[in-house]
């Protein structure tokens, strides 16, 4: 796709959504990382609804270590792979207790290390707590980036670099939460819906399968 069209993309998607943000509800970075371990394979709402009064009883690395596995199953159990997801969660805690001081780590490595924290879940703490212009590929990236022609991909390691280097830096920061929105809400997975997108004169995909 040429840069011209990408330009335009995103300065539609500015135009209708300024201040794109995460739909996980928080209210510090420690109460973000356990949403967005929370979240892999699982809706946003889910975790939302779990969050609420986990955190309420327990919001920081000593709180939710002190819980221990049954408790904290007990807030997290309608969340799908909520075992795995419990024991990295603790195992989390602990890390941030002895090693960086019970803080979030502003830094990759750092965060990878932590279970259940890979580089997608690294990338949406930087980009959404920290503000650094990085994007964390997840499912609806994946999809709309290579359905619309604006990384093609194999991998969300491939996708991402390519998307790194294709959008312009101002909307670098932001392209996260609008491909994401996007992908959630309008380029869906089974049934996009091109007819209402503001970007179906600029997608690839669809001058090849929707008539507008
Ligand atoms: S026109 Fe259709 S396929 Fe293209 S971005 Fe919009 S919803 Fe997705």
């Amino acid at each position: 796709m040429n840069k011209q069209k990408i330009q335009e993309i995103f300065a539609r998607f500015k135009k209708s959504n300024a201040k794109p943000t995460t739909e996980l509800i928080y209210h510090s970075p420690f109460e973000l990382l356990i949403a967005v371990i929370l979240s892999a394979q699982a809706t946003d709402i889910s975790v939302n609804k779990a969050t609420i009064d986990l955190f309420k009883a327990a919001n920081t690395p000593e709180k939710i270590f002190a819980l221990g596995d049954v408790n904290l199953k007990k807030y997290i159990k309608t969340i799908g792979l909520y075992n795995t997801k419990a024991a990295n969660i603790l195992k989390t805690c602990k890390i941030l207790i002895d090693k960086h001081d019970s803080r979030v780590p502003k830094d990759r490595a750092a965060l990878e290390e932590l279970p259940g924290v890979g580089r997608k879940t690294a990338n949406v703490i930087l980009n959404t707590y920290f503000g650094e212009p990085v994007i964390a590929v997840d499912t609806h990236i994946f999809r709309v980036a290579n359905r619309i022609g604006l990384a093609k991909g194999k991998t969300p390691l491939e996708v991402e670099k390519q998307l790194m280097k294709a959008i312009p830096t101002s909307y670098l920061h932001d392209a996260h939460h609008w491909l994401i929105l996007h992908g959630r809400y309008v380029c869906t997975a089974r049934k996009p819906r091109c007819p209402e997108c503001l970007i179906r004169d600029l997608c690839d995909y669809k001058d090849k399968t929707v008539a507008v």
